[in-house]
């Protein structure tokens, strides 16, 4: 089945920015309890797992002294405030920065003796939060026949919940303006709601249905389904995958996904990937199976592999002659090999970033595992034919490679180290990465061959170590959410997206013109402007990331790996027509 994935669907600043604050407080090392002032956020998988990391939802104050409480996005009334105060522990605010922008607004107003209007769910916390702010009694309406209902006002100004229909907020507005033409409008609904519904209002003739996930009792999910069935699209609100109702997609072509605010990733990413599986109507079998032998390609660390190999071919040409074809295989078994047996070892965040891979890992683990030993393996014995000292480097490399993942320290040291394994150290995957393949693909050929020109090695080593850095740093960024659930410590966990993007964007920047510089410095020959090319298509690849063009985890993998095809397939076709 054809699935089209809303470019707008999932977490919003304001739920991604307090699934941060909460998750980064559950994986520091600190002994008190955590609470978060009520649900964090109205969606029942991602409270079970908060309760998983020992995080408790508090109803009331009562009874605690200690701890850290945080404040969800959407905001408490400063009564409340005080009273957390009171208690004496340390308050984590995630309110977010636009209803606490409502906030000031309806504070500002009232007390220069306006009448506020807030159009919402008067049980929702964040319009309970809102009214707090007013320093006269607001009047909470959900939609305009209720405005008749209103007393003469004299000075009235509306607002609305940050997450309200914009449809309905228009009706009442209109109705409002009728009663009170010295109305002053605030439209307060966030840029993300106006977005996430218009796109859904797109979907109309695009798509055969609507799937929407999301809490069944959070009230953006539920008005987005909403603006969905009054698009005329037939709409389906699920939680969960297993809520589906299969059957009544089957006759259906393409199905238009979309979630609320409140929504994680790989939740939606479970649903696209049980619609996928369905057969549509018009679908040819044929394409149904190349589909599925592309997705166990790339989940069974195919494409790396051929990535690696295509990589080391074109490093190969970059440094210059002889290039030996032996060295990209053992490149190509190596990181296969690597890749592979970490994965097994590291599964726990793949259940977040990447439920499909997770699942396929679960599910052929056994055949992994042989697999990746195999291939170190027939490394090594391919090694062994270019020399003992290449051998024993191999060796080496794939110890340092595999030991990566595992603890280095003995259990019962555990909570004294923050640094458990090489992993844990921040910021390590991508460079430990970069320096496999540099190891791998540049430095085990010199074991065993006289290099060609030390410039063109050395453009070659910089050309391995920076792109193979742009791709895992931005598998980290792809990797963000699932990370941040089981406590990686990756660079933009650390240093945060922003700059963590800026960096890739200076490496991959940086890369682009040292291959310039040294093509026309003769460092390296003509060869090294080809090489911008899949530099280009890393970058490329950043920017999907960053629009969020692209959603799905296997398909984004697919693109960054294609990079290393290309510059495979552009040194071959030198290799032809030198
Ligand atoms: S929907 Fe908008 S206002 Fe509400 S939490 Fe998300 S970003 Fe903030």
């Amino acid at each position: 089945m054809k699935v089209k994935l809303a470019r707008t669907a999932g977490f919003c600043m304001g739920v991604r920015r307090a699934m941060e604050l909460v998750l980064t407080a559950a994986n520091q090392k600190d002994d008190r309890p955590l609470y978060t002032y009520g649900p964090l956020i109205h969606n029942t998988q991602v409270l079970d797992l908060l309760k998983t990391k020992s995080v408790t939802v508090l109803k009331d104050l009562g009874g605690l002294s200690g701890g850290r409480i945080v404040i969800r996005a959407h905001g408490i009334p400063p009564a409340e405030r005080a009273k957390l105060k009171e208690t004496g522990m340390e308050i984590l605010d995630a309110t977010c920065p636009k209803v606490a922008r409502v906030q000031s607004l309806i504070r500002l107003h009232t007390r220069k003796g306006h009448e506020c209007i807030i159009v919402g769910d008067s049980d929702h916390a964040e319009v309970i939060g809102l009214m707090g702010y007013s320093v006269t009694p607001p009047w909470v309406i959900q939609e305009a026949s209720q405005v008749a209902e209103l007393p003469d006002l004299q000075k009235p100004f509306v607002v609305a919940q940050t997450t309200q229909n914009d449809a309905v907020f228009g009706d009442v507005v209109d109705a409002l303006k009728a009663k009170f033409p010295n109305l002053l409008v605030f439209d307060t609904i966030c840029n993300a709601t106006h977005l996430r519904q218009k796109e859904v209002r797109s979907f109309k003739d695009q798509v055969d249905a609507m799937v929407v996930v999301g809490g069944y009792h959070s009230g953006n999910t539920q008005r987005l389904a909403e603006v969905a069935r009054e698009s005329g699209l037939k709409t389906f609100h699920v939680e969960t995958e297993k809520d589906l109702d299969l059957k009544a997609l089957e006759p259906m072509s393409c199905i238009g996904v979309t979630a609320g605010a409140s929504t994680p990733n790989w939740m939606i990413q479970n649903v696209v990937r049980t619609i996928e599986r369905v057969r549509g109507q018009g679908e040819s079998s044929l394409l149904n199976g190349c589909r599925k032998v592309f997705e166990s390609l790339v989940l069974a660390s195919g494409l790396v592999a051929g990535g690696a190999f295509c990589f080391a071919y074109a490093a190969g040409f970059l440094a210059g002659p002889p290039l030996e074809i032996v060295f990209p295989f053992i490149a190509m078994l190596y990181l296969y090999a690597v890749h592979g047996l970490n994965r097994i070892v590291d599964k726990g965040a793949g259940v977040y970033n990447d439920p499909e891979g997770a699942e396929f890992l679960t599910t052929h683990r056994g055949v992994l595992l042989g697999g990746g030993i195999a291939a170190a393996a027939a490394a090594l014995l391919l090694a062994l034919t270019r020399g003992l000292p290449t051998f024993l480097a191999l060796a080496a490399f794939i110890v340092v490679g595999l030991i990566y993942s595992l603890p280095i320290f003995p259990d019962r040291l555990r909570s004294r180290r923050t640094y458990f394994r090489i992993k844990d150290i921040p910021g390590s995957r991508s460079l430990a990465d970069a320096f496999a393949r540099v190891a791998v693909i540049n430095v085990l050929p010199l074991f065993s061959t006289d290099p060609g020109p030390y410039s063109a090695v050395a453009v070659s080593m910089v050309f391995v170590l920076l792109l193979s850095y742009g791709r895992s740093g931005l598998f980290d960024l792809l990797h963000l959410q699932g990370d941040l659930i089981v406590g990686k410590e990756t660079l933009p966990l650390t240093i945060g997206q922003k700059q963590a993007t800026l960096l890739l964007r200076v490496d991959l920047g940086f890369l682009g013109v040292f291959l310039v510089v040294s093509g026309f410095a003769g460092w390296a020959g003509p060869f090294a402007f080809w090489m911008l090319i899949p530099v280009g298509g890393m970058i490329l690849c950043l920017a999907a990331f960053e629009k969020r063009w692209i959603r799905s985890a296997l398909i984004m993998e697919a693109l960054v790996e294609s990079n290393f095809f290309l510059a495979g397939i552009i040194a071959f076709c030198a290799y032809l027509f030198r």
